[in-house]
C-alpha cells in the first residue's frame, strides 16, 4: 500500500499552496506505476518543492518520490552515476565526491532534488558549462499509463533530448544516470566594482573564467563579481557566510530611505567599499552553494547571450525609476547552449537575468514590467521561476515545441499529468 495524506502543500517561497492535494508517497517502482494508473487526478510529481511557479499544484494527486533517493552504482571509468531520482543535490554531491567524481557545474542551493532540478532546466553559470540536463545519460521514467521506460543516450537520444527538461509532464523520473567529470578543486574570488565597469566588459568578464557571475545591488551603483577555476593548490578555509546579514540591511535601507536614493546609493556604496575581498580555495562541492534563508520569489529570463548587458541595464533603470521597494541583488550568469527541446537554452548561448523580491511583498507589478523587457529582448523564461507565459508564447520561442508536445501526448495520452496551470502552460485543451 503506498502512503497517503490530504494536507495542504505549500512551496518554498509559500507563493504555491495545494490545499485539497492527496499526497502519495510509493514504496518501489510497481506502487509508482498503481498510483500514476489509478490515484486521482491530476497527478503532479513534487520534488523539494524549490519552484515558484505553481508546476506541483494540483487539487488530485501530488506523489513525493522520497523512497527513490541515493547512489543507485557508478562507474569510475566513464565517470557516470546512476541515482534515485529524488536525491537531493547536496547528497548527490557528498556521494559523488566519494566516489571520485563531480558535478561539472551547481546553481546557488543543493537543497533540490535531482529530478526537479531537470524538471526546469536548473542551471549555474559558465559560458562553456550546460545547465543539468545536459548530463543526461540514462533515464528510468514511469509514464502516464503506468508503464516502465528506460532509455539510455546511446539508443534514445531524440527521446531524452525531447523529455529531459521535464516539467513533471511526460512522466515520473525514478533514476538518472549522469555524465560527470573528475572530482576536482575551485578556486573561488569575489570582488566589487562600479556597475558601469562590468556592464561594458561582460563578454570579456565571462568569457575569461570557467564559472564567473555577478550581482547587481539595487541603489548602490555597484556588482559583486564571483569567479570559480580549477585549482591544484591546498584547501583554504571558506569565509563565513555573510548574505543574510548583507540583505536584512538592505532592506533596513529600503526601508529607511527608500524615497532617497542618492542616501541609500552613498550607504550602500560605502558598506560595499568595506566589504573584504574573497579568495580561497576548496573542493568543487564546497563552493558552489549557499544558504539562502530569507524568502523571496524570483523572475529569471534567458537571453541570446550578447543582449544581457544591455537588458539588464533596462531592468536596472526600471527598478530605480519606478520600484524603490526592490532590495534583493539581480543575479548575472551565463548558460552554454545545449539540445534538449525543452531548454531555454536550445542551441543559445546564453545570459541569464534573475530578478528577486522579498517574499512577504507582492512582486506582480515589478514582475510584470521586468518581463516586458525580458521579453523584447528574445529572452525564454525560467520553468521554475514566475512567468507569465502560456503555450502560444512558448510555441514561438521554442523551435522544437510542437514535436516535444507531440512526444509528451505519447508518454501521457490521457493527460494523468496535465493540471490547470500545466494545460495552460502546454496548450492542452
Ligand atoms: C533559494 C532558491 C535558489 C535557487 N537557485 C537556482 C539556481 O541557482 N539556478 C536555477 O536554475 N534555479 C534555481 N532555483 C530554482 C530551482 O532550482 C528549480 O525551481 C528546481 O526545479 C527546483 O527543484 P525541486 O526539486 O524543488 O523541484 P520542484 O520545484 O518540486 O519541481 C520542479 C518540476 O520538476 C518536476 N519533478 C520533480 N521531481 C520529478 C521527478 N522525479 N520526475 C519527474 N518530474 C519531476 C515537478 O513536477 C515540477 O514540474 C532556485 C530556487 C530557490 C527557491
Amino acid at each position: 500500500m503506498n502512503q497517503t495524506a490530504t494536507v495542504a502543500w505549500t512551496n518554498w517561497s509559500g507563493s504555491v499552496v495545494a490545499r485539497k492535494a492527496m499526497v502519495s508517497r510509493p514504496r518501489g517502482l510497481a506502487e509508482l506505476a498503481d498510483v500514476i494508473r489509478t490515484a486521482p487526478g491530476p497527478i503532479r510529481i513534487a520534488g523539494a518543492g524549490h519552484s515558484f511557479t505553481p508546476l506541483v499544484e494540483t487539487d488530485g494527486t501530488i506523489l513525493e518520490l522520497e523512497r527513490f533517493q541515493g547512489l543507485v552504482s557508478h562507474d569510475a571509468i566513464a565517470l557516470q552515476a546512476t541515482v534515485g531520482a529524488a536525491t537531493r543535490l547536496g547528497d548527490l554531491t557528498k556521494h559523488l565526491h566519494a566516489a571520485g567524481q563531480g558535478l561539472a557545474n551547481m546553481g546557488d542551493i543543493d537543497k533540490q532534488s535531482i529530478g526537479g532540478a531537470l524538471g526546469t532546466a536548473t542551471h549555474g553559470s559558465g559560458v562553456s558549462l550546460g545547465a543539468y540536463h545536459s548530463q543526461l545519460r540514462a533515464m528510468e521514467i514511469v509514464d502516464g499509463r503506468g508503464d516502465v521506460r528506460q532509455l539510455t543516450i546511446d539508443n534514445d537520444r531524440e527521446t531524452i533530448e525531447a523529455t529531459g527538461v521535464t516539467l513533471g509532464a511526460f512522466g515520473a523520473l525514478t533514476e538518472v544516470t549522469l555524465q560527470n567529470i573528475a572530482s576536482y578543486r575551485l578556486r573561488r574570488r569575489r570582488w566589487v566594482v562600479p556597475i558601469g565597469d562590468i556592464l561594458a566588459s561582460c563578454d570579456t568578464f565571462m568569457s575569461a573564467h570557467r564559472s564567473a557571475e555577478f550581482y547587481f545591488i539595487p541603489f548602490s551603483g555597484h556588482a559583486l563579481l564571483i569567479t570559480s577555476d580549477i585549482s591544484t593548490a591546498d584547501v583554504s578555509p571558506r569565509p563565513a557566510e555573510e548574505d543574510e546579514e548583507g540583505l536584512a540591511t538592505l532592506k533596513q535601507l529600503r526601508t529607511w530611505l527608500g524615497w532617497l536614493p542618492p542616501l541609500r546609493r552613498a550607504l550602500i556604496g560605502a558598506a560595499l567599499a568595506r566589504l573584504p575581498e574573497e579568495d580561497y580555495v576548496q573542493d568543487w562541492l564546497n563552493v558552489y552553494t549557499s544558504d539562502r534563508r530569507r524568502k523571496f520569489n524570483e523572475m529569471e529570463y534567458h537571453l541570446p547571450y550578447e543582449e544581457g548587458p544591455r537588458a539588464l541595464a533596462e531592468i536596472i533603470t526600471l527598478t530605480e525609476k519606478h520600484f524603490p521597494e526592490v532590495y534583493f541583488p539581480m543575479e548575472v550568469r551565463s548558460v552554454a547552449p545545449d539540445e534538449f527541446w525543452l531548454s531555454p537554452f536550445y542551441r543559445r548561448k546564453t545570459c541569464s537575468i534573475a530578478i528577486h523580491h522579498d517574499a512577504a511583498e507582492d512582486p506582480k507589478a515589478f514582475m510584470a514590467a521586468a518581463e516586458a523587457i525580458f521579453r523584447r529582448y528574445g529572452g525564454r523564461p525560467h520553468w521554475g521561476k514566475m512567468h507569465n507565459l502560456v503555450a502560444a508564447d512558448f510555441a514561438s520561442i521554442y523551435p522544437r515545441w510542437k514535436d516535444a508536445m507531440a512526444v509528451r501526448r505519447s508518454f501521457d495520452p490521457d493527460n494523468r499529468f496535465v493540471s490547470p496551470y500545466l494545460a495552460r502552460l502546454l496548450g492542452v485543451a
